[in-house]
């Protein structure tokens, strides 16, 4: 395979998680420059490129090369500015995927990527989402961030074993996934395993019942860090806190890095082995805390860029501030936003996400933001109401709508508003007109009709006016 249907192969994996416009608008002129020694070598014609590829998609990258050409062990990266203007033999025909059909993946289905291990182990590994290089470690956490990167960067190092506390929809999954990746990225022919407390449980009860407990001892043998969620389920469990207490001392001893997390601090689990308690405080015990409003800002930013849409930010302000208790809640609330604004044709409202907030969380309360969240919708008497509305939805003055200015950004609102007030008031054009500093009947009959057929070609025009017909509850 040459080195440009291999990129190709690559792509059309990465498509569907990446998405078709982040391939064309990043992945364009790049090329893979050579494949040596198992070594793949992407070159891109800007640093902006380069860095979104990395930052982004690099274990994507790596993860969909190892399907196509299991020889590749390591993916580098670099600039080369004469992609941009020249012809190259290994470029790829981006347009390719203008045309791809790349069906959303379900909201499970990608996440379980499952990654073939050296000598046959497979580990349930990793939501790609969850690097460390997405995870947004705010004031509260930046300990537990910086102990994840320096476990990745040098595993079986001083903070082994990592333990990570804290409860539920903090990070805590995120983070220890994050390590693994990370120390794929580095090594990727170390063996990570990672596995929920209740895998590892089930396996030994398994090898136990099938006298295959030494199996079971060998294959953890090989094992280059081990990562563990959730371990408080290990709680009153005795069998499988001695074959994990065994597992453990192999591997500490052999400089193996182990990262465990948990709901508690090591010392108060029940029902745990003090030998095991003991074992979890050698290393580094770091607190995985709720984040504050900054940060909380920050994710849901980081989420919008990840899924490249663009929501208010006044709504973003709005579910951090609303949402405290569990940054899972904090991202769910914003993505059944997105989802539901995509279906109905319109974008996130703040009414609709404190009706989403209210159904997905426990928040005792929401704040009105200064803000009417649960009072009737707007009530429309005559044309300077709906000017109002319409002004205050795209961020302009009453006198910049009426006014004369042609530019795109006053044209297309002056046109909506007109169009609204004929269709929901019912209005004369002549009236419009007036209502609009005197302009002829014509042109607000020319505007209504320009709108209606653009209705249906231009979806961010259907957008506005489904949202703005929304505002005044029709
Ligand atoms: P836990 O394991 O503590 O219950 P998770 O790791 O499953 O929590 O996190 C819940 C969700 O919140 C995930 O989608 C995760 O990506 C997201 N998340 C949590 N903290 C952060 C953060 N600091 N930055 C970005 N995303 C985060
Ligand atoms: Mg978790």
């Amino acid at each position: 395979m040459d080195n440009k249907a291999l990129w190709e192969a690559i792509l059309i994996r990465l498509a569907p998680s990446i998405g078709k416009a982040s391939i064309l608008s990043f992945f364009k002129d790049t090329i893979v420059s050579s494949v040596e020694g198992g070594v793949m070598t992407i070159s891109a014609p800007t640093q902006i490129a380069l860095d979104f590829i990395k930052t982004r998609c690099d274990v994507k990258i790596f993860q969909a090369a190892k399907e196509v050409d299991s020889a590749i062990k390591e993916v580098k990266f670099d600039v080369k500015g004469s992609l941009a203007d020249q012809e190259h033999p290994s470029k790829v025909d981006i347009r390719l995927f203008r045309d791809l059909q790349v069906k959303k993946q379900g909201r499970k289905a990608p996440n379980k990527q499952e990654v073939i291990l050296d000598e046959g182990m497979r580990s349930k590994m990793f939501n790609p989402n969850y690097t460390l290089q997405n995870y947004i470690p705010g004031q509260e956490n930046r300990l537990a961030h910086a102990a994840s990167l320096a476990v990745a960067n040098k595993p079986g190092g001083i903070y082994n074993p990592l333990f990570l506390y804290g409860g539920t929809g903090r990070g805590k999954t995120h983070l220890l996934q994050g390590i693994g990746h990370e120390i794929l990225r580095h090594h990727p022919n170390k063996n990570v395993v990672y596995m929920t407390s209740e895998r590892f449980m089930n396996e030994i009860v398994e090898a136990i019942g099938k006298k295959h407990t030494k199996s079971f001892k060998e294959k953890y043998r090989r094992v280059d860090c081990l990562i563990v969620d959730d371990i408080q389920f290990f709680g009153n469990k005795a069998s499988t806190q001695q074959e994990f207490f065994h597992t453990f001392n192999e591997l500490y001893d052999a400089g193996k890095q182990i990262v465990l997390s948990s709901d508690k601090v090591p010392n108060e689990l029940d029902g745990l082995e003090d030998r095991l308690k003991s074992r979890f405080n050698m290393g580094m015990v770091v607190e995985v805390q709720l984040p504050d409003y900054e940060t909380r800002l920050a994710i849901l930013n980081a989420k919008c860029m990840e899924q490249q849409v663009l929501v208010d930010p006044e709504v973003l302000k709005f579910i951090a501030f609303n949402v405290k208790n569990s940054v899972r809640d904090l991202a769910g609330v914003l993505t059944n936003a997105i989802a539901e604004a995509q279906l109905m044709q319109t974008t996130p409202t703040i009414k609709s996400v404190a009706a989403s907030i209210r159904r997905c969380c426990n928040e005792e309360e929401i704040a009105e933001l200064g803000v009417e969240t649960s009072k009737n919708t707007l009530v429309v008497r005559n044309s300077e109401d709906l000017i109002d509305l319409v002004a205050q939805y795209f961020k302009l003055t009453r006198s910049d709508l009426i006014g004369n200015d042609r530019r795109k950004e006053y044209m297309i609102p002056r046109q909506i508003c007109m169009y609204l007030i004929r269709e929901v008031l019912d209005y004369s054009y002549e009236t419009i007109g007036e209502a609009f500093g005197g302009r002829n009947h014509t042109t607000v009959l020319h505007a209504c009709n320009k709108i209606v057929s653009e209705i249906n070609g231009d979806s961010r025009i259907a957008r506005d006016i489904n949202a703005l017909k929304k505002e005044i509850g029709l």
